[in-house]
């Protein structure tokens, strides 16, 4: 498939002071669209200015949420050059996400390619400043004007690019966590595993909560025992305990995060040894008092790594390590970032130049 470049009329005014940048609030000129019909399969794909649809309001995605997307970086390295982060592990998970939403699977090296050149397209957007980035959001939506559920016989894929400050300023933050004894993120057998927007409309109400309460993320325990942890807000999370690194097991029910695999292999390289297995909530409290448990931290594409200053469930609340950031979570950070912007070598191959 050929991708066909449309002009671009104006551009828009840009921020130029980076440290303004906020998250996901302003998007670059352009964005690229692909099309999908049943029986004829993925087809139009263009590079045009960035701007709103016309969709059809019977359109399947406002009313049965067949939507998913994705989430990943594009970071300018020291010599000026444009590199990306295992953006195949995010086109895979993309694939993933759209067959468990019975939505159709896009071409893994067509796709990015053309995630490529749009981001070469826009590369001046990528910001300049230690910790800013350029976000890339992939998007897919059933478009087909009918009501009745069932799977939609026609798609909208785009990939939008927005540009985006440094989420540290001043040394990495630990934050507050509420631990949700009443709400639950998803089951066994249910979504949880695909990055699909009815994921975390469902999360609202208890994120909500906990920001009334003064917290900042909520943790969310399995929906069967309500005790195990699984993840928190949209991160997944690793803990420090008897100083192995703990973090919830792959069950169908949590994101494959690619932040996550990435902390896993680095973890093994310091020779810490990783456990894939949930915590319990008791475990948590109990582990955080006797100082079995000295660090916790979520990770995630948009932060890289969070650390987890307090964890409060019920009417208890403990401190992680004495409420800073502990040592292995700042070394992860300073690690990841480090590969991600070329100041350290990438043995893996996680990166790619544009
Ligand atoms: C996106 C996401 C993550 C983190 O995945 P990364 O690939 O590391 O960005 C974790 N949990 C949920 C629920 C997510 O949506």
């Amino acid at each position: 498939m050929e991708i066909q470049l449309l002009p671009l009329a104006e551009k828009k005014p840009r921020i130029e002071d980076e440290s303004q940048l906020a998250f996901g609030k302003q998007f670059t000129d352009r964005m690229f669209v692909m099309e999908y019909d049943a029986g004829k399969g993925w087809h139009s794909p263009r590079i045009q200015p960035y701007g709103p649809f016309a969709i059809d309001p019977a359109a399947m995605v406002f009313h049965y949420s067949q939507e998913i997307f994705e989430g990943l970086k594009a970071f300018r390295r020291p010599d000026g050059a444009i590199a990306l982060f295992r953006p195949r592990d995010n086109i895979r998970r993309f694939n993933r996400s759209a067959t468990r939403m019975c939505m159709p699977e896009v071409d893994e090296d067509f796709f990015l390619q053309a995630l490529k050149q749009l981001v070469k397209l826009e590369r001046d957007w990528v910001p300049r400043s230690e910790g800013t980035s350029l976000y890339i959001r992939p998007t897919m939506i059933g478009v087909e004007a009918a009501l009745g559920v069932r799977p939609s016989s026609k798609y909208l894929c785009y990939i939008i690019l927005s540009p985006v400050g440094a989420y540290y300023k001043g040394g990495l933050s630990p934050v507050k966590i509420w631990i949700s004894d009443e709400y639950v993120r998803v089951s066994p057998g249910g979504t949880g595993e695909a990055k699909t927007g009815g994921n975390y409309a469902a999360s609202l109400r208890a994120a909500m909560e906990a920001t009334e309460k003064g917290f900042d993320q909520v943790l969310w325990l399995d929906a069967v025992h309500r005790k195990y942890v699984e993840e928190v807000g949209s991160m997944n999370i690793c803990f420090l305990y008897d100083g192995k690194l703990v973090t919830s097991p792959l069950k169908g029910t949590i994101l494959d995060g690619i932040t996550r695999r990435s902390i896993l292999t680095l973890v093994r390289e310091l020779g810490v040894e990783v456990e894939e297995r949930a915590l319990s909530v008791d475990e948590i409290l109990d582990g955080a008092e006797s100082g079995r448990l000295t660090e916790a931290f979520g990770t995630g594409t948009a932060v890289v790594v969070s650390p987890v200053g307090t964890v409060t469930y019920r009417d208890r609340t403990v401190a992680m390590g004495g409420g800073q950031a502990g040592e292995l979570t700042l070394k992860l950070y300073e690690t990841l970032t480090g590969i991600q912007c070329g100041k350290i070598p990438d043995p893996h191959g996680w990166v790619e130049i544009l």
